[in-house]
């Protein structure tokens, strides 16, 4: 026989398609924490408790007080492509929710077990059993079905993280450093979403928590154990067509040897933008040194219809229709708020 014969077309079972397929969404356990606290944000949630065991291979559970899910619903949103976000696809150019994929809760069910306990805000108001009701999948298989009590609301517990995707648990590299990528993701979404109360658990330690009173400088301040106020520049800057930049940029004593703190939110999407990131440095380049980063958490929003946020399995990428010019734009706004200047509003005008 030839080493490399060619077998024979077939199609893949479905449970092995999913699981490949599953391992595209779900990383490592910070992305299995990125998707279930975008789902609580999507939900309404105002407080959101992140309790993780063993770098979050063990466990991972997410807590909110959004608006659930009603019980005939619990089986359907662990379905591939079962949303409640968008119902055709020219509502992604109108996308107002992190999630419309229907994607991330099938993925998870099919690389570990989930359990699934919620009660909606109508149920909550309509009986006075406060029932609520869970479901687990192990695998994608129901294993177990039940009701206890508990306020309107989701938690959903993760265990047993790949399991059955033995290639991608060999490649995790312990609980610190799980737990450090968790710490570092819910930092920057607490930083996004000061008027969410974040609480987050590593293995039954207190490591972050914001009050959710609203404001930025007061979660950085919480998130970062500094007196920061001095030390940050608020900047606010639209052109009432293409773009609107607000947030706060951390001065030269706020620099850091990574890029860990700089926190950029593209429609209230977490992005790891490199053009973007890079002009924000460029304008921060007459005040820091090479290799210092800034502290800053910014949000550019643009018109929905000239963002792509479905270029990235993770979406942790995104496409803006007007990226170089945005990215002027950037560049510029930092460097006159850094040095205090008012911004020339006709040099920041496009296209
Ligand atoms: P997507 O977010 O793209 O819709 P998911 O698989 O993340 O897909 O979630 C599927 C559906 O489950 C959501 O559309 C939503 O209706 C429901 N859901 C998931 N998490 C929550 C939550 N924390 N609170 C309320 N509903 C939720
Ligand atoms: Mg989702």
């Amino acid at each position: 026989e030839q080493p490399f014969e060619r077998a024979q077309l077939q199609t893949l079972p479905l449970e092995v398609a999913e699981r490949i397929a599953a391992g595209e969404v779900i990383e490592r356990p910070a992305s299995v924490v990125k998707e279930l606290l975008e789902n609580a944000l999507d939900a309404g949630a105002h407080e959101l408790r992140i309790e993780i065991r063993g770098g979050g291979l063990r466990m991972i559970r997410v807590t909110d007080d959004g608006y659930g899910i009603p019980e005939h619903e619990l089986e359907a949103v662990c379905q591939r492509h079962t949303t409640s976000k968008i119902r055709t696809f020219e509502d992604l150019s109108a996308l107002h929710t992190f999630g419309f994929r229907g994607e991330a809760l099938a993925s998870i069910a099919t690389i570990a077990e989930i359990t699934i306990l919620s009660r909606t805000v109508e149920a909550e108001q309509q009986d006075d059993e406060q029932a609520a009701f869970w479901i687990t999948l192990r695998g994608n298989e129901m294993i177990q079905r039940g009701r206890r009590a508990r306020l309107h609301g989701t938690t959903i517990t993760v265990r047993d993280l790949f399991y059955n995707v033995p290639a991608r648990l060999s490649f995790m590299r312990g609980a610190r450093t799980e737990n450090s990528h968790i710490l570092q993701l819910v930092r920057k979404y607490a930083a996004g979403y000061p008027a969410t109360r974040f609480t987050l658990i590593l293995d039954e330690h207190l490591a972050l928590q914001t009050s959710g009173s609203g404001s930025v400088v007061e979660a950085l301040t919480e998130l970062y154990h500094l007196s920061l106020k001095e030390l940050l520049s608020p900047i606010e800057l639209s052109d009432g067509a293409h773009y609107r930049l607000y947030g706060y940029l951390g001065n030269r004593i706020l620099a850091q040897h990574n890029r860990q703190y700089l926190t950029l939110f593209v429609n209230g999407r977490l992005v790891n933008s490199r053009g973007l990131q890079e002009a924000l440095e460029q304008g921060y380049r007459s005040l820091l040194p090479k290799g210092k980063h800034p502290l800053l958490v910014l949000h550019i929003e643009v018109p929905p219809p000239e963002l792509d946020a479905n270029i990235h399995p993770a979406k942790a990428e995104v496409q803006l229709v007007y990226e170089k010019e945005i990215t002027r734009v950037l560049t510029q706004a930092v460097q006159s708020v850094l040095e205090h200047n008012p911004v020339a509003p006709e040099a920041l005008h496009f296209p």
